[in-house]
């Protein structure tokens, strides 16, 4: 049956049940203006929209294949911090990033260690047991990194591929310490892949001086993009092993040994990539480049400290105990006693526009995700939704002494002798 969406017409599965009439045509697209502080997306700069809306040309027209695919490389090896000829946006989100890093490398009768600690690292998991590979979970609670030492003792007297880590573990707002597993791979002799899907251009990655083999990212988080592309930086170690398999990769899509050509030297076709989506990620890795990946991660630093004291000013807790286990991107806060989470985060979209994430798995209701990411990491913002978040509170019975976020976070930011750049 075809259903023809006219006014007057039933709509097909409405949310308001079988008897829901349109009772206007389809009209032009006009979504809310929200205030996107999840852990991504984030929101988008104008500059990146106006650049997603200039022409169209072929995937395999001149001016793409040599301008356009060369400036994204070299202005994505400048914010990876790496020489890696193999730099590139895969057409996918972040977690077809971590398909491609995980599956490349492993073949049958290889052995893994994966580091988990949270959804995203669960998720590594569970796509590289999907492999011929054995793979160890090497766990830590939700809340902690999990200890260099345990990935030691796991692989001692076994011939480790890859060490696989993710940096920001977004469903917990945990960070890991890269170098630490970079010394624990080196001693295993294995590959390390790392995902950095929410922590690229907001906190401190330099792929080359940490010698990370794998890394990936994805267009929507620090970098401020829209959703859809997932940068990966592959080591000449990395390449190595993966074009010395013995077997096909299992997945065509993300065969890094026929990505790499189109984005190599040769560009033969592959697949069609998002091609507006690349625009708009050129001018995001632009702006990265212009305000410094310093000052950038300076920026983020500045606002999430400034956020944390302002959450503590309402009575708040940050999740992650340990302020040196926080990421900086994002960050975790426990839902007080007698709070309902869930509704706090709709008033805030209601009342104010903004949205909040909450927690998944064993943290849904438990916690709220609040990511300053981006462009959304600005000095207003932090102070917009901690006003909201007072009012919001307050409905719930959680009250703190007024405008105490708000005041602490201003006393955070002129401690820090914050500059006009996190604003
Ligand atoms: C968001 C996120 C992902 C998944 O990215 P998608 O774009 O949703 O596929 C993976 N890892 C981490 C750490 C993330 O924060």
């Amino acid at each position: 049956m075809r259903w023809l969406l006219v006014p007057g017409r039933p709509v097909p599965n409405s949310s308001e049940g079988k008897d829901a009439i349109m009772s206007d045509p389809i009209g032009e697209l006009l979504p809310p203006d929200r205030l996107m502080l999840t852990p991504g997306p984030s929101s988008v700069h104008p500059r990146i929209y106006r650049a997603m809306s200039t022409t169209m040309v072929g995937h395999l027209d001149p001016w793409f294949l040599n301008m356009m695919m060369n400036e994204v490389q070299v202005l994505l090896r400048e914010v990876f911090r790496t020489e890696n000829r193999t730099t590139f946006p895969i057409s996918s989100s972040g977690s077809g990033g971590i398909e491609a890093s995980v599956l490349n490398p492993l073949e049958a009768g290889d052995e893994a260690l994966i580091c988990v600690n949270g959804a995203f690292s669960a998720r590594m998991a569970e796509i590289a047991e999907r492999t011929p590979a054995h793979v160890t979970r090497i766990t830590a609670p939700f809340g902690r990194t999990v200890d260099p030492d345990d990935v030691r003792r796991a692989g001692k007297g076994k011939k480790i591929k890859v060490v696989g880590v993710t940096h920001g573990e977004s469903s917990t707002s945990v960070a890991s310490p890269l170098a630490e597993y970079r010394k624990v791979a080196d001693e295993l002799g294995a590959l390390l892949v790392v995902d950095c899907v929410s922590t690229l251009s907001g906190m401190p990655i330099d792929v080359d001086k940490l010698r990370l083999d794998i890394c990936f990212s994805g267009s929507q988080k620090a970098l401020s993009a829209p959703p859809g592309l997932s940068p990966i930086t592959v080591s000449l170690a990395a390449e190595e092993v993966i074009r010395s398999r013995k077997t096909k990769v299992q997945s065509w899509y993300f065969d890094l040994t026929t990505t790499m050509n189109y984005w190599g030297q040769e560009r033969t076709y592959h697949h069609t990539p998002a091609i507006p989506l690349l625009y708009a990620f050129r001018e995001a890795l632009r702006m990265v480049m212009e305000e410094g990946l310093e000052a950038r991660w300076e920026r983020h630093r500045t606002n999430q400290q400034a956020f944390i004291a302002g959450i503590e000013g309402l009575g708040l807790k940050p999740f992650v105990e340990n302020p040196a286990e926080r990421m900086i991107t994002v960050t975790a806060i426990q839902v007080p006693e007698g709070v309902n989470g869930k509704q706090v985060q709709q008033q805030l979209l209601d009342d104010f526009n903004i949205e909040i994430a909450g927690g998944f798995g064993p943290l849904k209701g438990k916690i709220w995700r609040v990511g300053l990411m981006g462009h959304t990491s600005r000095q207003k913002n932090v102070l917009l939704l901690l006003a909201a978040l007072e009012n919001v509170l307050a409905v719930q019975g959680h009250r703190a002494p007024d405008g105490a976020g708000v005041a602490a976070a201003i006393r955070a930011y002129s401690e820090a002798g914050a500059t006009a750049a996190v604003k």
